[in-house]
């Protein structure tokens, strides 16, 4: 490694790689780090491609007011003016904060101390809401907290690894790598996909369902019936160490022709699964957006989950139920309480004494006294008026959110909009009142939580372009013009992960587990310095938590988990679908609304224009053929996407990406055809299930 080269992270999914840049006269030379523990070395094609997507074309450089160029401080006063103003004359809860799972955690820290801390109001939430929110409350549901059971070595140790709504090769690929050399090295090792789609990935798994969109309780309640009836439940585990199974089980029973119609499934292909699920020891459960973005996505999650604990298939080597999150810091913005629905080091915002800690250690004038709203929510109290400032920082909602059209009209309907992003022109952006430049990747330096908890460090190796500044920077300063200068007065990121640490610490007497104390005087060279490290780790262990819940120890009141009654919805089963069903997602090589990866020639190779997958037999029905063009139509709305028939399809569903926004006509964000409609525990939208018309175009 050369002196130039600096150690970093990727900034894409959540699998974490490290990375080495190495800045030079033809741009940075990027490779993988082989001393990091998430992908030793391996890049997939995204992350090899950062070098190609650090330019500055398009790129905001400077402050801008109603579209003009400004100075900082007369845009950063101008936002503390009008949001004290709008909370003086409408209350906290007029305003609110919506931000990213790219913003680092440091970035984080310091929205929701701004927000739940001085502003006095928790309406600060993130696109992480679309990412995870439902393995959030399906974690702290079972486990009594938000904490991942195991990390990335198990699936490499498991026997039969399943993956629930993941298409791993493209959307998490270098984990994917890690299972593809597992399972080369120990080819008994079993691999089974559920997924409505046949994607690339299928093509490693031994065994793939194509189960029916929202079929996942039903066959994971399923799973749990045949484990009992079988006599092959650990029924001392669950004596032991577990509350509630009664009632789960109760809950999971279903008639046979039910579990048929909601699954999609034939008896061949569920009985083949329960029996290699019940037969193998070390299970791992991946799942990832197919489980989570789902009206029933917490209710996913706990039924996967509910299978684990019955088997006392958790907290062991190769065995656990394992989150995959789709961006780079959904985690790490959990561990500062980066959603509306909780605090900071995993403290409780609807728990008085938790409330009352953290405003004691920030010293802040008017604590958040109650959730705040989620995602959807939060732009519905845009549209109708009772959000009157709003901040958007590092995120494209006029795009990715659910109802897109309707997120657009509220912004420019909206009194005050802010948009933080290092891109001048965003469909977002387009409604900004002020506009504040932020660093990007290789510019800015923090920390970023992977799917396995580990923390690492994202490094600057470029100078700020402009007068781009951090994100913690753009709240720091409008903290301070606020009123509050000695509370958000740092020098640097490293004060800020600092400070995070000792609230995780503060008045820590063994009552709460999450305790980074040990970093709270970390000075800035140590910080730099920093190594990919796991955590949480409870109060006084020593050295890593590579699994919890190890010997059967939850984090509830009581020591034991949960199981979760998740009863199937049958008559949705039964009920005959008249539209088809829209599922979105990613493409292997481009990241969200493209403003980086559609930089690079390479990446926008593999897949140029966006397309629609269609089944043989829906094609013949609307008279469109291969590379043909298809109108996608919903509650007014309409997309173009060429045809590819896809064999594998089911016949009432279509699958489309969500990264183009232009389309191929003007207004061709596919998340316009999406309503806002949630998971009741989560709040997380919909995204996959949809009810569209398709037609020849
Ligand atoms: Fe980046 Fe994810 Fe690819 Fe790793 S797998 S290089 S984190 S996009």
């Amino acid at each position: 490694m050369s002196d130039c080269t600096t150690r970093t992270t990727c900034p894409y999914c959540g699998v974490g790689c490290g990375v080495l840049a190495t800045p030079g006269k033809d741009g940075v030379a990027i490779k993988g780090d082989p001393q990091h523990p998430a992908n030793f070395g391996r890049l997939c094609s995204k992350g090899s491609a950062l070098g190609e997507t650090l330019d500055l074309d398009g790129r905001l450089l400077h402050p801008e007011i109603g579209g003009k160029r400004a100075g900082w401080d007369e845009s950063l006063s101008l936002v503390a003016e009008r949001f004290s103003q709008t909370i003086a004359e409408h209350g906290p809860n007029s305003v609110g904060f919506y931000l990213s799972g790219q913003m680092l955690t440091e970035d984080y820290y310091v929205a929701n101390k701004l927000m739940k801390g001085f502003i006095g109001t928790a309406n600060v939430d993130t696109n992480s809401r679309l990412c995870m929110a439902s393995t959030v409350v399906g974690h702290k549901r079972a486990f009594g907290a938000d904490i991942v059971p195991g990390c990335y070595e198990d699936l490499e140790l498991a026997d039969l690894v399943i993956l629930v709504g993941s298409n791993m090769a493209w959307c998490h690929p270098v984990l994917f790598q890690r299972l593809q050399s597992a399972k080369a090295e120990r080819p008994q090792m079993k691999i089974v996909l559920i997924d409505p789609r046949r994607t690339k990935t299928a093509e490693m798994a031994d065994l793939h369902l194509p189960i029916a969109p929202d079929g996942d309780v039903a066959l994971f309640n399923g799973l749990l019936q045949y484990l009992a009836d079988a006599g092959q439940l650990d029924q001392s585990y669950i004596d032991r160490h577990t509350n509630h199974f009664d009632e789960a089980l109760t809950a999971a029973k279903m008639s046979l022709k039910a579990l048929h119609a909601k699954t999609g499934l034939s008896a061949d292909q569920l009985a083949e699964f329960y029996r290699l699920f019940a037969q193998t020891e070390k299970v791992v459960t991946c799942f990832s957006q197919g489980v989570n973005q789902s009206s029933e996505g917490t209710n996913k999650v706990n039924a996967i989950i509910n299978c684990h604990l019955a088997t006392g298939r958790i907290g062991k080597k190769g065995a656990g139920p394992f989150s995959l999150t789709g961006q780079p810091n959904a985690m790490g913005g959990r561990e500062v309480g980066g959603l509306a629905t909780m605090l900071a080091a995993h403290m409780e915002i609807g728990n008085p004494a938790h409330r009352e800690l953290v405003q004691r250690f920030w010293q802040s004038p008017a604590m958040a006294s109650e959730q705040g709203l989620k995602a959807v929510d939060m732009f519905d109290a845009v549209a109708n008026g009772k959000i009157k400032a709003i901040w958007v920082m590092g995120t494209n909602p006029v795009v990715s959110m659910p109802d897109a059209n309707k997120v657009a009209n509220a912004l420019e309907n909206c009194p005050f909009v802010v948009v933080s992003d290092i891109m001048a022109d965003t469909e977002t952006a387009r409604f900004a009142h002020v506009k504040l430049p932020a660093l990007g990747w290789g510019e800015k330096d923090g920390t970023v939580t992977n799917s396995e908890r580990r923390i690492s460090r994202q490094r600057a190796f470029l100078p700020a372009p402009g007068e781009a500044r951090a994100d913690w920077w753009h709240m720091a300063e409008v903290g301070k013009r606020m009123g509050h200068p000695s509370a958000f007065d740092y020098r640097s990121a490293s004060d800020i992960f600092a400070e995070h640490a000792a609230l995780s610490a503060f008045e820590n007497n063994g009552t709460r587990d999450f305790d980074l104390g040990e970093y709270a005087s970390l000075s800035p060279k140590d910080y730099e310095k920093f190594q990919p490290t796991l955590w949480p780790r409870r109060k006084g262990q020593k050295g890593v938590s590579q699994r919890f819940f190890a010997g059967g120890h939850f984090f509830t009141p009581d020591g034991r988990a949960n199981f979760v009654a998740t009863p199937t919805d049958t008559e949705t089963a039964l009920a005959q679908p008249t539209k088809l069903r829209l599922n979105t997602g990613r493409v292997r090589d481009h990241w969200h609304t493209m403003t980086r990866t559609g930089k690079s020639a390479a990446l926008s190779a593999h897949i140029a224009e966006p397309y629609c997958e269609i089944s043989p037999g829906q094609a013949a029905k609307i008279g469109v053929r291969t590379a043909e063009l298809v109108e996608i139509s919903a509650a007014g709305q309409k997309v173009l996407a060429r045809a590819i028939i896809n064999p594998k399809l089911g016949h009432d569903q279509i699958f489309v990406p969500m990264h183009w926004n232009g389309n191929f006509s003007s207004n061709g964000r596919i998340n316009a055809l999406v309503p806002g409609k949630t998971d009741p525990f989560s709040g997380q939208p919909a995204l996959k299930a949809a009810q569209v018309d398709v037609r020849a175009a």
